[in-house]
């Protein structure tokens, strides 16, 4: 089945007003379609008003659970929406294990995003402990199980694999990507597996993309370090157009 296929960029806690002016105009010299970035709070204005009109989409990396209130520091769902934000990244490998956001967490997370329009990046994925540990599946499944599933896009990204430059085989992925889609379809229903999008993130480069993205469960790629590249970004893309089943 041809599913939409999403390259998304995960810029995480880099770039300044000019790195990213910069980045945006040289990634619009190719306007490449099905991608996104996911830039910092500060700079989502200035990433929705370059890419107004264009292929680019752009997110958020988080969101709050709370919809509004005395919450310090926090940005809504609906603060997003009305910037026009598509995407929001939820229940990262960084938010779980460096600011503690638990399975609870990360469904309201999703659940908040889904209610004001967004669609949710939802990350599941297993520590090099948990693999070793035979456990891969059994974390996966009850990272996504917490979550009220709909309308939204899976990344698979699994923790020893991201920002390490050790990338998860084609194989080890897809075998990984099979797991996800047949659970979602447990819990979803068939349709709405077979159409989900599931994203690898993990170390994904230019030179690995066309191996990864050729698997017939792999559906696009959020990448961190090489999204702030635009040639290494642009790169990823033009694999998962080649790549396009
Ligand atoms: C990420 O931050 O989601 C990610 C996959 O990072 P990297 O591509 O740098 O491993």
């Amino acid at each position: 089945m041809a599913r939409v296929r999403l390259v998304a960029g995960n810029w995480k806690m880099h770039g300044s007003r000019s790195s990213i002016a910069a980045l945006l105009d040289e990634l619009l010299k190719a306007n490449p379609p099905s991608c996104a970035v996911c830039a910092p709070f500060p700079y989502l204005a200035q990433v929705a008003e370059r890419l107004r009109g264009t292929r680019i989409a752009w997110g958020a990396q988080n969101v709050s659970e709370h919809a509004q209130g005395a919450y310090t520091g926090e940005v809504s769902a609906a603060m997003l929406a009305e910037f026009g934000c598509r995407y929001v990244i939820v229940g990262h490998s960084e938010r779980r294990h460096i600011f503690g956001e638990t399975d609870a967490q990360v469904a309201a997370k999703f659940a908040a995003a889904a209610k004001a329009g967004l669609t949710p990046i939802l990350c599941v994925g297993e520590t090099l402990e948990e693999r070793d540990a035979g456990r891969t599946e059994a974390v996966v499944d009850r990272q996504l199980s917490a979550v009220d599933f709909k309308g939204g896009i899976l990344a698979y990204e699994p923790v020893w694999a991201i920002g390490t430059g050790r990338t998860a085989t084609p194989e080890q992925a897809q075998a990984a990507h099979v797991t996800i889609r047949k659970r979602v379809g447990q819990l979803c229903g068939a349709a709405a597996a077979g159409s989900l999008v599931i994203q690898y993130g993990g170390s994904v480069t230019a030179d690995n993309a066309d191996g990864l993205l050729g698997q017939a469960d792999i559906d696009g790629a959020l990448v961190g370090g090489a999204s702030l590249k635009a040639a290494d970004f642009l790169g990823i893309i033009a694999a998962a157009k080649r790549c396009t089943k």
